[in-house]
């Protein structure tokens, strides 16, 4: 059972520190390795294509929109950036 969080705790160290020299939040990447172990090592790995915060969904019609955009592209409804 040792040898299990071992690994387990392996994974979180790595997670948080490959999150860290991408400038991600090391801490949340660390409690993502130590559960979902491999699986966030893999996507810790991918290039940040679609960083955390950078959609939103509009409060009128639910749609993934932008979340710096002023205006719902699908309902045109004004929004207030986050
Ligand atoms: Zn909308």
């Amino acid at each position: 059972m040792h040898a299990f969080w071992f690994v387990t705790l392996a994974f979180g160290v790595v997670a948080s520190i490959i999150a860290f020299g991408k400038g991600r939040n090391s801490l949340g990447w660390f409690v993502a390795g130590t559960f979902i172990g491999p699986f966030a090592l893999i996507v810790a790995f991918l290039p940040p294509i679609e960083r955390e915060g950078m959609f939103a969904r509009c409060p009128s019609c639910r749609e993934v929109i932008r979340a710096d955009a002023g205006t719902c592209r699908y309902c045109h409804t004004a929004l207030i950036p986050a």
